[in-house]
């Protein structure tokens, strides 16, 4: 469980995350959606601990591991990330990609990278090379990467945009499937309304740095909290 409060960040004076706070549960998919600049992907970065705030605590599993004395560093937070421009690295292999981020012995890696890659049906690439794959395959690869760990909380910052419609609609599917069936807490950025509609159990709505509404889909997409919000989903499909 991922617990954000009052998280605030200014770039030379203008609070672009203005007391956010979001609480995401395991299991389920919050998405963070609001137009561009909006300040979604400042949000993300703190929570993963690229950047810093200014203001606010950011908790996991009710510990605090960032507020005004805390700061555990990105690569202890065991949160998993991924974005869009997280490519795979194509001077290793895909067994390697998926291990990467994995510890202990050689066998139990092994096991861990098949038991991955069967979980997004590319088994038989195991020793392909990136290159070799297409970019559909690519992106599934690094839904295996992000999920090895087994982290308990997800971050991803649209990760299917510049994938074509289909392959979006497949791609969406086999990572909500599993992400569900991980048990993860996911926090999902999109500024596509069509995208939160469809992967999330609960949005929160930002706009200039703060959240303006939140709850779940259906509620937030029938009662739209302005005219601003109205038009923001009138194209919604
Ligand atoms: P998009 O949908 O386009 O990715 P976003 O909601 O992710 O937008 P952010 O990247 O969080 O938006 O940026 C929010 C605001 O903060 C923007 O106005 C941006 O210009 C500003 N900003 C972000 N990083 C910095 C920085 N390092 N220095 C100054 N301003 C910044
Ligand atoms: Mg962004």
């Amino acid at each position: 469980r991922l617990e954000i409060r009052n998280l605030t960040r200014r770039f030379e004076g203008r609070a672009v995350v203005d007391h956010v706070s979001l609480s995401i549960l395991p299991g389920q998919v919050t998405c963070l959606l609001g137009p561009s600049g909006c300040g979604k992907s400042t949000t993300l970065r703190m929570i993963a601990g690229v950047e810093n705030q200014d203001a606010g605590e950011i908790l996991v599993d009710g510990a605090v591991i960032c507020d005004s004395h805390t700061h555990v560093p990105a690569e202890h937070r065991r949160i998993g990330l991924m974005f869009q421009d997280f490519a795979l690295f194509p001077h290793l292999s895909v067994a390697d990609n998926v291990a990467f981020g994995l510890t202990g012995p050689a066998a139990e890696r092994r096991a861990r990278v098949e038991t991955m890659l069967d979980r997004v049906n590319l088994r038989r690439f195991i020793d392909a090379w990136p290159h070799e794959l297409s970019g559909g395959e690519q992106q599934r690869v690094a839904l295996a990467r992000a999920l090895a760990p087994g982290p308990r909380i997800m971050l991803m910052d649209e990760p299917f945009s510049g994938l074509d419609n289909r392959l979006r609609d497949e791609i969406r599917d086999t990572t909500l499937a599993v992400l569900k069936d991980s048990g993860t807490a996911v926090l999902l950025v999109t500024h596509e309304p069509d995208e939160a509609m469809r992967m999330a159990d609960d949005i929160a709505l930002m706009r200039d740095g703060k959240i303006v509404q939140q709850g779940a889909p259906y509620n937030i997409y029938n009662a739209p909290v302005d005219r601003e919000a109205v038009a923001f989903f009138s194209d919604v499909n």
